[in-house]
């Protein structure tokens, strides 16, 4: 397709006003500017008291409120703040025991009708190499994502173009659902595809749930109206904030009950401004629909190509970003926290201890760049630059040095334990016990399968030991697990509870 014929793009054409208007309340969007920042200037110099008693009701697993969230966002004292990172710690084992998910995304297209500022991707750059993969080099990809490097799970990225459209999306799902590929001792495939696409109408929605998705994600970006409109020009799709933000709206009224919300850390200079809205608006699905969201995605602006904005050297620091990733473990205590490999593995790995729950490894962002084996980042072919070029078994066997199990459990979304299900299970440290027993069972395929002598001999201890924890803490039902994890080792795949 030629690139001029993305300029041309009518945004009515994509956008339904009855799709936004129908979830406003007296004419607008739930995201108030004036009570965000009037909330945060009132909770400055929190009194220490006052965040103990916040800290505990964390720890209880409970949704804070915008003026807990907000006086978390404004501790200064380094002690106070060391109590809240202990506390986001104790959270994530509470909660996540001490399991990291790990996942990699998969660019399918880079063709985009919108002119996002910091973005590679954006219609306005001429130096972006564009492509749009065909099913059969979509295929291509899964098979090197789960046959080099075993990954079960993928996240389908995909610019904003009528090329790439519901349909596109749905058939590029069945796509990488149907590859299998034979591993040392049995075989390795996809098993659960989130999507992180544009926002859509329902009737698209519908189309794109029914292929199979697990987590449907859409970044609000910035939370900021003015911010946006800076960043995301008016004659644009994306230009239009309502649209966005009523995207996981229009997602749970189309059947998906599984969602992942994210700012881009970086645009709007205010960043504890997006971690409140990230807050408001996890809030606002839960009082919406009963459910929050699945997880929390931090982003942080790299740089891009014939990105100007993106290349030039903002506020947001290393401890801003900690901070941020630690409040947010506070405020939405259930909520699954993604750190992607934008950022150094050195930071990645400091954000494990404050709850973060999944992170990608072995990441490509070029098109095409897991089959083609590259190992070279472009910045004319992607959409920016990474920070941790990591490979998944670098990172499990880091993980393991720490006592860390790595898990590819899928079974969540195929034994329908999503939406309101997951959240109650993950409040009530319910689904703690399948998440321990299937990552078990995923971690000894991908050993049997993947892993070299040395990360074997790293990893052993950890799976030992968490068999052990599974003996001693359901031994009635130990048996079921011992016996499907026998016959995991004697060959079977994708055994599951
Ligand atoms: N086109 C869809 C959209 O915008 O919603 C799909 C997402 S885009 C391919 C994935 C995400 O990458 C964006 O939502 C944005 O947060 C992030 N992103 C864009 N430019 C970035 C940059 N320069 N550095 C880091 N992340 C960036
Ligand atoms: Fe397109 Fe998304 Fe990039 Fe914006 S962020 S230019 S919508 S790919």
């Amino acid at each position: 397709m030629n690139i001029n014929e993305i300029t041309d793009f009518n945004p009515e054409k994509i956008i339904k006003r009855d799709e936004i208007n129908r979830y406003y309340r007296d004419g607008h969007d739930f995201i108030d500017d004036a009570f965000i920042s009037r909330t945060l200037e009132e909770a400055k110099e929190p009194d220490p008291t006052k965040i103990r008693d916040i800290l505990a009701k964390s720890l209880a697993i409970e949704t804070l409120l915008p003026e807990e969230t907000a006086a978390l966002l404004q501790v200064t004292d380094p002690a106070l703040k060391a109590e809240m990172t202990e506390t986001a710690g104790r959270i994530k084992h509470k909660v996540y025991d001490n399991r990291i998910v790990t996942f990699a995304p998969m660019y399918i297209s880079s063709y985009c009708v919108n002119r996002c500022r910091y973005c590679g991707f954006s219609a306005d750059n001429p130096h972006q190499r564009r492509r749009c993969l065909s099913m059969d080099e979509i295929k291509a990809e899964a098979e090197a994502m789960t046959g080099v490097h075993g990954h079960k799970r993928v996240m389908a990225v995909y610019g904003e173009h009528p090329m790439t459209g519901a349909k596109f999306i749905a058939d590029s799902l069945a796509a990488i659902y149907s590859v299998s590929v034979k591993t040392r001792h049995g075989t390795s495939n996809v098993r659960r595809i989130n999507v992180n696409a544009a926002p859509l109408s329902i009737d698209d929605l519908k189309i794109v749930h029914e292929a199979g998705i697990g987590t449907f994600q859409v970044f609000q970006e910035t939370y900021n109206h003015k911010t946006y409109a800076q960043m995301h020009p008016a004659n644009t799709v994306k230009g239009d904030y309502g649209w966005r933000i009523t995207c996981m709206h229009r997602a749970f009224d189309a059947g998906i009950d599984d969602v992942g919300l994210g700012v881009l850390f970086g645009l709007q200079p205010d960043w504890r401004f997006e971690v409140m809205g990230m807050l408001v608006h996890a809030r606002e699905l839960e009082r919406y629909s009963g459910i929050g969201p699945h997880t929390f995605s931090v982003p942080r602006m790299h740089a891009a190509s014939g990105s100007a904005v993106s290349q030039e050297k903002n506020s947001f620091s290393d401890d801003d970003f900690l901070h941020a990733v630690t409040v947010l473990r506070l405020s939405v205590p259930y909520t699954g926290l993604i750190v992607t490999a934008r950022e150094t593995a050195e930071l990645r790995d400091k954000c494990i201890d404050l709850g973060i729950t999944q992170m990608d490894a072995s990441t490509r962002i070029d098109i095409g760049g897991y089959s083609q084996r590259n190992t070279v980042q472009k910045i004319d072919e992607q959409q920016f630059m990474l920070g941790d070029p990591r490979s998944l078994e670098q990172m499990i066997g880091d993980l393991a040095r720490r006592g860390i199990i790595t898990s590819f459990c899928t079974a969540g979304y195929r034994c329908g334990r999503t939406g309101g299900c997951i959240m109650d299970a993950l409040k009530t440290g319910r689904e703690g016990t399948f998440c321990k027993i299937n990552a078990v069972l995923t971690f000894r395929e991908w050993l049997d399968d993947f892993a070299s002598p040395e990360t074997l001999k790293l990893c052993e201890p950890v799976i030992n030991s968490e068999l052990k924890a599974i003996q001693e803490t359901y031994p009635k039902f130990y048996p079921n697990v011992l016996d499907r994890y026998n016959r995991i080792c004697s060959g079977e795949r994708d055994l599951y509870f």
